[in-house]
């Protein structure tokens, strides 16, 4: 349940509604714009009478959420989440591109990688330490050697580091080595993962399930809010579709929609949606052109010889070249990369 403010209203009287309600069992999320004042309401928000509320100062309008996630919809809240974190901001007039290998695999892979998409401008690197593989024959991540190394690479380039976590017993050492911490596509509905990434407060990158629809992910970001962390970043990777051309097929109208849907920010990756390199280009540009919050992208300085993910990964060379066209567009679009 939302309330809507009416803007005549003063702090005092704000208050006063504000403890009415808390004593009722249900707990006020307020949030304004300069404009608007909104109070989204959680808890035991069944026991209000909606009639009720809207009698009483200050209310100007009472609206009962029809959506099943109620701290991820757009209407909770009065302005779009600007997730911060390492000196950093995702969302707003920020465009964000993460890059970097699929898997860390050397020192010396992840540093260069990572000096070379700092230097073309990412704001962030990723690489996969634990890898959720297809297969079990496949190679599955450096893992704890994985976080190790990405720390160097974070000490030697000042970027902050995104990696997925994949098990709930690697909780603590994710929420204090890692920047960003990414639930894959393949945990989306991992229900136990994504209620201990919200004990913490380090922002959480949740990637689309492959299968999911846009009221499925949404809900899957509501177990992480309502546990009590907010900064969660949402990230369309590709849904799978009858076509093998690619790896999946990029749904770049769910942008619209979560933005349409949601106040959390929106990132792309276009690399695991095409599964092809040479279209990552033309579809970063694209996500941004339909509003992307920013992209995560797969960097390797040796595509062929990646051990993940290398027909999808760019060369440092072109992902220079892909940032100058990305700051061309933000440009026009008064955004920052
Ligand atoms: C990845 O980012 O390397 C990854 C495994 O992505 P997804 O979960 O989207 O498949
Ligand atoms: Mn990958």
């Amino acid at each position: 349940m939302i309330i809507i403010i009416n803007p005549s209203t003063n702090e005092r009287q704000l208050a006063q509604l504000q403890q009415e309600i808390e004593q009722a069992g249900c707990v006020v999320n307020r949030s304004a714009d300069g404009l608007r004042t909104i109070f989204g309401l959680t808890g035991d928000v069944a026991k209000l009478d909606p009639e009720q509320l809207k009698s009483k100062p200050g209310v100007e309008k009472v609206v009962r959420l029809k959506e099943p996630y109620k701290k991820a919809n757009r209407l909770f809240r009065a302005t779009n989440t600007l997730v911060q974190t390492a000196g950093r901001q995702i969302g707003g007039d920020q465009l964000t591109v993460i890059a970097g290998p699929c898997s860390v695999e050397s020192e010396s892979q992840i540093v260069s990688i990572a000096a070379a998409v700092k230097a073309a401008g990412a704001g962030f690197l990723r690489g996969g330490a634990f890898k959720p593989r297809s297969s079990p024959y496949s190679f599955q991540g450096l893992k704890e050697e994985g976080l190790e190394l990405l720390k160097i690479a974070r000490a030697a380039t000042g970027l902050p580091i995104v990696s997925e976590i994949m098990s709930v017993s690697m909780l603590d050492r994710f929420e204090q080595e890692v920047d960003v911490l990414q639930i894959g596509a393949r945990n989306m509905q991992n229900f136990d993962l994504l209620k201990a990434v919200g004990q913490i407060r380090k922002p959480v990158l949740l990637k689309r399930g492959m299968s999911a629809t846009i009221e499925e992910f949404l809900m899957s970001a509501e177990y992480i809010m309502v546990e009590g962390n907010e900064n969660v970043i949402l990230c369309e990777r590709g849904i799978r579709t009858f076509e093998t051309y690619t790896r999946n097929t990029l749904d770049l109208s769910a942008v619209l929609a979560l933005k349409m849907q949601s106040h959390l920010p929106v990132l792309v990756d276009p690399s695991h949606a095409a599964g092809l390199s040479w279209m990552v280009e033309s579809l970063s540009k694209a996500a941004v052109a339909v509003g992307a919050d920013g992209l995560i992208i797969e960097v390797h300085n040796d595509p062929a010889n990646a051990k993940c993910d290398g027909p999808q990964s760019i060369t440092p060379a072109r992902f220079a070249d892909l940032m100058l066209s990305l700051r061309a567009i933000a440009q026009c679009e008064n955004r920052v990369v």
